[in-house]
């Protein structure tokens, strides 16, 4: 800026003033409080976000600014990567009453098979390697035997999900020719799995039966033929046909198809290796009657009911499964240590039934009764009062929790929480579930009926609850 300019501009004189006041990035640096931004950061990442906050900072003197000492624009540096930082996996409180949550991660694991994960990351492990002769092993012996127990089953393996499973199973067996499939179990699950998709993409030509409330036996067997490879039947886990309806058992279908030698696929979906009665829920099939009632081969997901990790389990006749195991997709479409490592752990807790609700948290968060949960419901509501300030009402409320991932879809579990209702008028509440998932540990809960809904079922760590809740930045809610 030239002399005139100067004298000329009394306002551009102080602001001239404001701008050589602000510190070097050098003297940024040295500060006590960038010590730490370096040691946690590096030197590269430090200093450019150090060089970002002072221009961000000219920015605002020539917009009418004070200038900010060092220590103030090192700590603004740090405020700026801790922000980058944040993982989006950074653990959640998921209060949105739905307990295998699919955008959520679904099952949250036991801590046996988080041990188990967390030792297999750690060193290296015997995973294909037989450790009694000291030769090459499998992948699947870890499972087999556990797997062949808990469900009847004569052989088992596993692969990266669900849908990977049936995926497989339908290229294995019916490749290049059709298979059968009734038309009220041609199903869509979340995420663009179609099973007519699938059924294209496993090379499979898909030959539909029935109609869409009704299929008989009768259908199948006009459809059997030469070319068919697999009958697939498919539980239709996320929603239900009801009224005017028939469908053909599995058992039934079994044996139709063991008529002309061909293998039944059933999908359970979700698949349980207990029975739901205990928990006051509707039969779910179990994977043990699957087996029984004669399917050749059975699929399931790891991470539904079952509550450990993503994985899809087949499980069937020892030729089938050998058969699956020749496909080279099998290759593709494998588990690695780690989470064999968490399956295994998890599977083994159900050698021990009595216990289960206990050690396995899908089971316990499900088992929970709405008693239980009100008597914390009362508990936390004036604390989150407090936390949420003068511009929320916060009650508690009855709910009603759901399993998720498309099991059981019809029913509810009665439940608890808060209901928060916001006094500012449209937007503040848009506001307020906005800054609950800005929070350090996000909270996630469910907007219904004019206002947010916590369920407390899965609330498990309430300490950390109140804590992250008393960070929240009240103003930011009166926006
Ligand atoms: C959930 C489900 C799948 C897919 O399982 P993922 O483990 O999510 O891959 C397939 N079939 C049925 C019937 C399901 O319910």
């Amino acid at each position: 800026m030239s002399a005139w300019d100067k004298s000329s501009y009394g306002q551009d004189e102080t602001q001239s003033a404001r701008l050589r006041a602000l510190p070097s990035v050098t003297a940024i640096l040295s500060t006590a409080a960038a010590a730490e931004l370096t040691q946690r950061f590096g030197r590269m990442i430090s200093t450019e976000a150090v060089r970002i906050t002072v221009d961000d900072a000219r920015t605002a003197i020539k917009a009418g600014a004070p200038a900010p000492g060092a220590d103030d624009l090192a700590l603004q540096a740090l405020a700026r990567l801790e922000e980058r930082d944040r993982s989006g996996l950074r653990p959640l409180f998921n209060l949105t009453g739905t307990i295998l949550h699919t955008n959520l991660g679904r099952a949250v694991l036991a801590e046996s098979a988080i041990e188990a994960a967390t030792a297999a990351m750690r060193d290296a492990v015997a995973l294909e390697f037989d450790l009694s002769t000291g030769k090459r092993g499998e992948r699947d012996d870890h499972l087999r035997a556990l797997l062949c127990d808990l469900t009847g089953a004569e052989d088992a393996t596993v692969v990266n999900n669900n849908a990977a499973a049936v995926l497989l199973c339908l290229n294995t067996l019916a490749q290049g020719q059709e298979a059968i499939i009734s038309r009220g179990e041609l199903i869509e699950i979340g995420g663009a799995f179609r099973m007519p998709d699938i059924m294209a993409r496993a090379g499979t030509k898909m030959i539909e039966v029935g109609t869409t409330n009704r299929t008989h036996p009768r259908d199948y067997r006009a459809a059997l033929s030469a070319q068919t490879g697999v009958i697939l039947k498919v539980h239709t886990s996320n929603y239900r046909i009801q009224g005017f309806t028939a469908e053909v058992s599995a058992a039934e279908l079994a044996s139709i198809a063991g008529e002309k030698g061909v293998p039944l696929l059933n999908d359970l979906g979700s698949g349980t290796l207990i029975d739901l009665a205990q928990f006051g829920l509707q039969k779910e099939p179990t994977v043990r009657d699957a087996v029984a009632q004669g399917a050749g081969l059975v699929t399931f997901s790891g991470d539904k009911l079952l509550g450990g990790p993503q994985a899809g389990f087949i499980v069937g006749s020892k030729v089938l499964i050998a058969q699956v195991n020749r496909n080279p997709m099998k290759r593709a479409l494998r588990v690695d240590k780690i989470r064999l490592a968490a399956i295994e752990a998890t599977l083994k807790l159900y050698r021990d039934p009595d216990r289960l609700a206990d050690r396995l948290p899908t089971l316990r968060l499900l088992a929970r009764s709405r008693a239980e949960i009100e008597v914390q419901a009362n508990r936390l509501r004036p604390l989150v009062a407090k936390s949420l300030g003068e511009s929320c009402a916060v009650d508690v409320c009855a709910c009603e929790s759901q399993i998720g991932s498309g099991a059981l879809p019809l029913d509810t579990i009665a439940s608890a929480g808060l209901m928060i209702r916001t006094k500012n008028g449209s937007g503040a509440l848009d506001r307020l579930a906005a800054a609950l998932r800005g929070l350090r540990r996000p909270v996630i809960g469910r907007i219904a009926d004019g206002g947010l809904t916590l369920d407390l079922r899965c609330l498990a760590d309430e300490d950390e609850f109140v804590f992250v809740l008393s960070e929240l930045n009240v103003d930011a809610l009166t926006g």
